[in-house]
């Protein structure tokens, strides 16, 4: 894709620290890191969210994620990792290449996960179960 920040960085047209690439994935460092080392994970190809991958690539991308994730705890010491993916505008999503971001945690070290919202009423998690689950 001509006008995608991350095809570029995977091209080298833009620059970046990357850690990680095979003939499928490309790996390299959020230039704005929840905390160090929080890295990108994505597939060469272009793809503009997880709906678009085909799911043999999302499961070699899974595996490399773990791979990651396994060094960030090795080279780093993490308490805890994130893998985290935003799919769509909506759920934050601000490059539409998609992309999984490994985020190396710490006890104590800050960063927030969202809050839940609200509870369910009466009979209300039943009925939306159903409804998913009619859409599997
Ligand atoms: P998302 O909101 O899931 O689309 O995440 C996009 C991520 O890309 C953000 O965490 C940005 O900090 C990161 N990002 C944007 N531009 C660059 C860049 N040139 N190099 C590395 N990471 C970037
Ligand atoms: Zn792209």
């Amino acid at each position: 894709m001509e006008d995608c920040l991350f095809c570029k960085i995977i091209k080298g047209d833009i620059p970046s620290a990357n850690i990680y690439e095979d003939d499928f994935s490309f790996a390299f460092l959020d230039i704005n890191p929840v905390n160090i080392g929080h890295t990108l994970l994505l597939p060469k190809d272009h793809y503009e969210n997880i709906f678009d991958i085909p799911d043999d690539l999302l499961m070699k991308l899974s595996v490399n994620s773990k791979k990651i994730a396994h060094a960030l705890q090795k080279s780093l010491s993490t308490d805890g990792v994130n893998i985290i993916s935003n799919n769509g505008r909506a759920s934050g999503q601000l490059v539409f290449h998609s992309h999984i971001h490994i985020i190396p945690r710490y006890e104590a070290d800050g960063f927030k996960h969202w809050k839940g919202k609200r509870g369910y009423n009466e009979g209300e998690a039943d009925e939306v179960a159903e409804r998913i689950k009619k859409s599997l």
